[in-house]
This record gives C-alpha cells, structure tokens and sequence, in this order.
C-alpha cells in the first residue's frame, strides 16, 4: 500500500497545464512525468496544497488563483535595459530566463519580456503571472522520501536531481 501524499513524501504526477484562454502551457502526458519532493516548494503552492491526500491512481483536476501560482502581474518589475549589457553571443529571445543578482548578492529569476532594436525588456514577473492555472493530475507514484532528500529540500535519482 503506498501512502498518500503528505510533506515529506516522493511524489511522481503526470500533469497538464491549461490557460483560462484554453492554452496548453504544460503537458507531461505521453512524455516524462514529474517528480518532486512534497512540502518544498518544488512546484507552485496551489497545486501542492490541493494535492496533499491524494492517491496512487487518483486524477483530479484543480484551479490555482494567481496567487497561489505564479503571482500576481507586476507593472514595476518590468525594467528596460540597453542591449549593449547582455553579451553579444547570446541571441535574445523573449521567454529566455536567466539568474539576476539580487542586493544583497542573492539569485534572483528574471525572464526576458520583450526584445527592441536597442533595448531588452526584462521582468520579474513568471511568464504565467496573473493567470489562473487549471491542472489536470494523475498520481503516478507515491513514496517516502530518503532523508538526504529532505534535507536537500528536493528528489533525487531518474526524474529529480542527479548529482
Ligand atoms: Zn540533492
């Protein structure tokens, strides 16, 4: 009997993503699924709340607001920069993200929001910020985590981090 999911727990899903315009963001069916260590934010908090409980074999669907997801649009993290900073043998396209430096030095995601003649737009904010996100899940697996898994907050071997 495996356990159901709890913090803790190994957890392997197929899952697909859908926009309220009906956009397919994400889907794992047909390919490889996820798997991911629950309880540590490997994956957006509405989805991981909504999934605790849930069964080997179970399918579900569930809607995630903004604000359990990707976070709510924000105007003020778009910031444009001259295109002379980014290196010139990097061919920039929008969607692209990369680590920003944040004050104190910390790693910060940014993505890259719009591509001009002589300017990049860049953001802060998740190509999915502001939208609501409708998962369809099916739980593939469900096992307990190694506790060098829980202390590095992630799962490792074929699907999580190889290292
Ligand atoms: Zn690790």
């Amino acid at each position: 009997m495996k356990p159901a999911i709890a913090d803790g727990h190994a957890v392997t899903i197929h899952y697909r993503l859908t926009l309220d315009d009906g956009t397919v963001a994400d889907d794992s069916f047909g390919g490889d699924p996820l798997v991911y260590l629950h309880g540590s934010h490997n994956i957006v908090p509405g989805l991981e709340k909504q999934l605790t409980g849930k069964n080997v074999g179970e399918t579900c669907e569930v809607e995630v607001d903004p604000s359990e997801g990707y976070g709510q649009y924000d105007p003020a993290a778009d910031q444009a920069v001259p295109k002379s900073q980014f290196p010139p043998n990097v061919d920039i396209q929008p969607g692209m993200s990369f680590q920003a430096k944040g004050p104190n030095g910390q790693p910060i995601p940014v993505w890259v929001a719009k591509v001009e003649e002589e300017t990049v737009t860049i953001t802060a904010n998740h190509p999915l910020a502001g939208q609501r996100l409708s998962f369809k899940v099916e739980v593939v697996d469900v096992r307990e985590a190694t506790e060098e898994e829980k202390q590095h907050g992630h799962v490792h071997g074929p699907g999580g981090t190889e290292h």
